[in-house]
């Protein structure tokens, strides 16, 4: 599930630089999720990073992006590839099947 960012929030920008996929900005007036990034830490962390770090808990589940872990873990990995050059620079691994 990606996760969203509700009118409570306090603007205390804590949340922002803990978010491992940069899907935190701010807003027009307060900060967002963009739920195309967010994995709700999946890939990074056991738990949702910007739920830890909220002193509002101003940070529920999108109920227009519900996802399961495995649709988070592809996003994740998306994320992943669209993050890094496509060059090949790296060791061992890096199977990519291109399967469905
Ligand atoms: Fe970022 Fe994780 Fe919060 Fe999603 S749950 S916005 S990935 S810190
Ligand atoms: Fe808003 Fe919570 Fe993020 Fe602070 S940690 S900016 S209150 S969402």
């Amino acid at each position: 599930m990606a996760l969203m960012i509700t009118d409570e929030c306090i603007n205390c920008d804590v949340c922002e630089p803990e978010c491992p996929n940069q899907a935190i900005s701010m807003g027009e007036d307060f900060y967002q999720i963009d739920p195309a990034k967010c994995t709700e830490c999946v890939g990074h962390f056991d738990e949702p990073q910007c739920v830890q770090v909220c002193p509002v808990n101003c940070i529920p589940v999108n109920p227009e992006h519900v996802e399961n872990r495995e649709t988070l873990w592809q996003k994740y990995q998306r994320l992943q590839q669209a993050a890094q050059p496509a060059s090949g620079a790296g060791g061992a691994g890096g199977s990519t099947t291109a399967g469905a």
